[in-house]
């Protein structure tokens, strides 16, 4: 169920639908929006009925949700989320890019590549201090030493960290040292990390599946918001088809169709989604082009060295040229948006 409020409803009005709420033994989500609350209800095992709500003062209307999601639903939220991580942003009117190694490798690694980032203009540092790799006898990550390499290159550079968890101790130590929880595509469906997740005080960025359609990619967003985390970035990563000319099949059209049905900023790895150099910018410009909030993009000071997805790791001035074109690939975007 769906409690929207009127544009003039007050403070006090909001409270008394939480109270009613509370009072039945379910948990109420209040989104405030440019124009009105909403708040959602999650908890109940069977339909609540709308006649609790639709008297109360400040109710516009009580409406059943027929979707399988109810928080991650444009519903609840006609105005974007925006999500604000410090002064940075992910949604809204700024493009997000996300850059850095695929795994932190040492220190000397590390803060080559995250000095190209600053200078570019990104906000945000990506690299992997935990590591899900295919064989167990590949490079691991870092562990904990590769967290307190990305919380001197925040502090140093004043980016903020972007870096995965693979577990529920990994959110304790993202949390520790990180800005930002990356929950990978072999974890989407995890729904014991989701949940760990969803009590963070930190946003999550939650990559797609290997074979997630785009329902079961909501519904893990929605894991993580049940939990009353409401700060959820997706990422289009690419997905397993035929096709053996990249090495994922990046689902460009997830984008729109996401955007059509949630709320949430959507972000898009043309590293992962096409495991190819010489692909990365042409699908890094198409990802912008086609509505994304950003990008999160792997970058290597010495491609041929990286210890993990060096075919895929665009070179310092490859980056830089990518940075510029996307930028200005936005900039239409905005203009054609707007006119
Ligand atoms: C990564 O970002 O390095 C990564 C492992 O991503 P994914 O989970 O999309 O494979
Ligand atoms: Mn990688």
């Amino acid at each position: 169920m769906l409690i929207v409020m009127k544009a003039d409803a007050t403070d006090r009005d909001i409270d008394g639908v939480l109270d009613v709420i509370d009072h039945l033994g379910y948990k109420a989500h209040p989104m405030p929006g440019a124009t009105r609350t909403a708040i959602a209800i999650t908890g109940n095992q069977t339909s609540v009925n709308p006649s609790h709500f639709e008297n109360l003062p400040g109710v516009l209307e009580a409406v059943s949700v027929t979707k399988p999601y109810k928080l991650v639903t444009l519903d609840l939220r006609p105005d974007k989320t925006v999500v604000r991580v410090g002064e940075a942003t992910i949604g809204g009117d700024e493009l997000a890019i996300i850059a850095g190694p695929c795994a932190i490798e040492s220190r000397t690694q590390a803060f080559a590549i995250a000095s190209a980032v600053r200078r570019s203009g990104a906000k945000f540092f990506r690299g992997g201090a935990f590591k899900p790799r295919t064989s167990p006898y590949a490079f691991q990550g870092l562990g904990e030493e590769g967290l307190k390499i990305l919380a001197e290159i925040r502090d140093v550079y004043g980016l903020k960290i972007v870096t995965e968890a693979l577990d529920e101790s990994g959110i304790d130590l993202v949390e520790r040292y990180g800005d930002v929880i990356q929950i990978g595509a072999r974890n989407m469906q995890n729904f014991s990390l989701l949940r760990r997740a969803g009590k963070s005080h930190l946003p999550v960025l939650l990559k797609r599946g290997l074979s997630a359609t785009l329902d079961e990619w909501l519904l893990a967003a929605e894991y993580i918001m049940a939990e009353g985390n409401y700060k959820v970035v997706l990422c289009e990563r690419g997905i397993r088809t035929f096709a053996q000319h990249t090495r994922n099949t990046l689902d460009l059209a997830a984008v729109p169709a996401a955007a059509h049905l949630s709320h949430l900023p959507i972000l898009v790895d043309p590293s992962h989604g096409t495991g190819r150099n010489f692909m990365v910018i042409p699908l890094a410009r198409a990802g912008i082009a086609v509505g994304a909030d950003g990008l999160i993009i792997e970058v290597h000071d010495q491609p041929e060295r990286a210890l993990s997805d060096g075919a895929q790791a665009l070179t310092l001035e490859q980056y830089e040229q990518m940075v510029n074109e996307v930028r200005a690939i936005h900039d239409v975007v905005q203009l054609a948006a707007v006119g």
